[in-house]
């Protein structure tokens, strides 16, 4: 994890986030999974005004010289970013919440001419930039480059039970995260494991590392080889952390261990839309690496590859070189593997692979987020974020993801040591190169004005192809297009981000089932703004998915609601709200398909169910409908033959 402030990044020169061709950071083989069964007119100011609006400057201490501006016709003054003119408005960007990112968003928003309001703007904004959250500031409107509940999702202990219950579901597809557990609650299961583990395989000699559940940088994290050496001291928020199995065997380049820090655009939740940058940075300890033992374990420059560690080390190089120092860009270890002859292709379709999943583990409990921050038919902001996934290659190339980070360092500078214990903040060509090219490029793939555009020219084509049938076999020259020429695109290299999802979305859409349950869960929260399910609503669920019969009662549903809530609420996490959490839903759920669909895989069981209860809230919906049409002879008519066109397959269930 990263904090907002997260300390500045060491320079090694990059080469360009442009890929050379032929350069193996292109992902060029698709990523491997298993198949599945199947503005407003601008004001018009002159730049440089903004720094006057906050204070009672041109606009008067009411801000009406603002309001006035914004009344004005288009065309005069409006005119000169849009307007009669034909030249397109420009996107303005709230950046008085971007914090350690200002620096690379305002080259970003310089190289694409778009306006900035360093100190935010009266009038709405086209995009907000937050440093640290979505709640940074309240917005109605517009773009933020945040989702709401992203810090929270992403937490050690919160990532890893979302991990888990997709491990629960596909164990083989979620392998590249260590096994972990939840301390203090798991610490006597932890125990027990591996003491069976040990047992099982007397020659399994492991290491665990022990990460604290707010920590970041580092901080808190130390090694052990017996559970009898976690620290189980202090009150219950300090001993939050995560206890996962060390990998033991990492690559290493230069007898170094190093980690992957990548860039990862989510676009949109829903429909969902993922981005990967093609190159990243490579963070190296600057102790050379040795498997653990009781001697070494304490040695962090060995072990853990942080920046804020190992710049403390006396071994750690600033390098004017791609591939040598203590940081490198990822495309410059990549070339180093391929010409040891290493399958580059199929390690970057291996980590596109791992981002699509990490993020399908993630978006459920999103979801949850963002009806609460934004319900459905409220004004309200659409979002964006971009994360940075932390990724360790293993000796054979698997990659393992170690975390995400909501709020990844966009710093451009870096510390460097006058003197011992004197640090001074320099200008860092790589992390310019890098982070600038990540945020310019995401602006480039959210623009308003290009989204404005793409749907008049759908409009138009709409149009044009009502009034003229043989216009539709004309080709993209007989089009209507805009002229790209005068864009501020036209100089600038192409996208650093690439799209991985919806692209390969058949190869994985499979895995999405806590996303359909976390549907089931929402549509019975009830009230906006909630993020749990109260006992009223959990009873609904189960009444109108038809779930309750003669061998489970509704006596036996509430004890059911009660024993998984009780626990998940007594787990020493915040909880503002009483009722059930959806990984509490998610858990009953489980449940009831285990109950359901007996002798099937775990996941094959809840898909089942899954399919039931849409089939019977399709239905339910359908005779609702036909009531209110008030159409009631027709009722038992319709719901069949309007199943059958919804494609809706009910599952074969036991009635149990
Ligand atoms: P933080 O948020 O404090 O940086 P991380 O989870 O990133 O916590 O862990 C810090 C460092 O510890 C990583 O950069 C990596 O070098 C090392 N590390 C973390 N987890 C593992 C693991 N399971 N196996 C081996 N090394 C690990």
């Amino acid at each position: 994890m990263e904090p907002a402030g997260a300390p500045p990044q060491p320079c090694a020169p990059a080469r360009e986030a442009e890929e050379p061709p032929g350069s193996p950071a292109l992902p060029v083989e698709e990523p491997q999974a298993r198949q599945p069964a199947e503005a407003p007119p601008e004001e018009g100011a002159p730049p440089g005004r903004e720094r006057c609006r906050r204070g009672a400057g041109p606009q008067g201490p009411g801000g009406r010289a603002v309001r006035d501006r914004g009344r004005r016709a288009p065309g005069r003054r409006g005119g000169e970013e849009g307007g009669r003119t034909g030249r397109r408005p420009r996107v303005t960007v709230d950046s008085s919440k971007a914090k350690t990112s200002l620096e690379a968003l305002k080259i970003s928003l310089r190289q694409l001419r778009w306006r900035e309001f360093p100190f935010g703007r009266r009038l709405p904004c086209d995009i907000y930039w937050h440093g640290v959250s979505f709640h940074d500031n309240d917005i109605f409107s517009g773009q933020v480059n945040k989702f709401p509940g992203m810090t929270e999702m992403v937490r050690k202990i919160t990532l890893s039970r979302a991990v888990r219950t997709m491990q629960d579901l596909f164990p083989l597809e979620y392998n590249f995260y260590p096994r972990s557990w939840i301390l203090p609650e798991e610490f006597p299961l932890f125990v027990a494991e591996v003491r069976m583990m040990k047992d099982s395989d007397p020659s399994w000699k492991p290491t665990f590392i022990v990460k604290p559940d707010g920590g970041c940088q580092g901080d808190g994290i130390y090694l052990i080889k017996d559970p009898s050496d976690i620290r189980l001291t202090g009150s219950v928020q300090s001993r939050l952390a995560v206890v996962q199995e060390y990998i033991c065997k990492p690559l290493l380049v230069d007898k170094l261990k190093f980690d992957i820090r990548l860039y990862v655009l989510l676009k949109s939740l829903e429909p969902l839309e993922i981005y990967i940058a093609k190159d990243g940075l490579s963070r190296f300890c600057t102790e050379p690496y040795q498997e653990p033992t009781l001697k070494n374990l304490h040695q962090v420059f060995m072990h853990l590859t942080n920046y804020s560690l190992n710049i403390h080390s006396g071994n750690f190089i600033h390098s004017d070189s791609v591939n040598t120092g203590s940081k490198r860009t990822f495309s410059s270890i990549l070339c180093r593997l391929s010409s040891r002859g290493a399958d580059v292709k199929k390690l970057w379709s291996d980590i596109i692979a791992l981002v699509i999943k990490t993020i399908i583990a993630l978006t459920p409990e999103l979801k949850v987020y963002y009806q609460s921050d934004i319900p459905a038919g409220k004004p309200g902001p659409t979002c964006f974020q971009i994360l940075g996934f932390d990724i360790l290659l293993m000796k054979n190339l698997k990659p393992m993801l170690l975390e995400v980070n909501a709020n990844p360092s966009m710093r451009i500078e870096h510390e460097q040591e006058l003197s011992p214990g004197v640090f001074e903040n320099v200008p860092s060509p790589v992390d310019e190169e890098v982070k600038v090219a990540v945020i310019r490029d995401t602006l480039r793939l959210v623009d308003p004005q290009k989204k404005k555009r793409k749907d008049v020219q759908c409009q138009t084509l709409e149009h044009v192809s009502e009034g003229s049938e043989e216009l539709l076999g004309a080709g993209p020259a007989d089009r209507p297009e805009y002229d790209t020429t005068k864009s501020p695109e036209a100089g600038l290299p192409s996208l650093c981000l690439k799209q991985v999802f919806p692209k390969y979305a058949k190869q994985f859409n499979y895995l999405r089932l806590v996303d359909r349950v976390a549907a089931l869960f929402i549509r019975f929260l009830g009230v906006k703004g909630t993020t749990k399910l109260g006992p009223t609503g959990f009873r609904t669920f189960i009444r109108n998915c038809k779930l309750s019969n003669s061998n489970f009662s509704m006596a036996s549903v509430d004890i059911l609601y009660i024993d998984i809530t009780r626990r998940w609420n007594s787990m020493g996490i915040e909880h503002k709200e009483s009722g059930m959490c959806l990984q509490a839903f998610v858990e009953a759920f489980f449940c009831l398909a285990q109950k359901k669909y007996k002798s099937l895989p775990l996941h094959e069981q809840v898909a089942s169910l899954i399919d039931f209860c849409e089939y019977q809230l399709a239905a339910l919906d359908e005779r609702r409908l036909v009531c209110g049409r008030g159409i009631v002879e027709r009722r038992s008519a319709v719901v069949p033959c309007q199943t059958d066109g919804l494609h809706l397959t009910p599952a074969a269930h036991n009635p149990s």
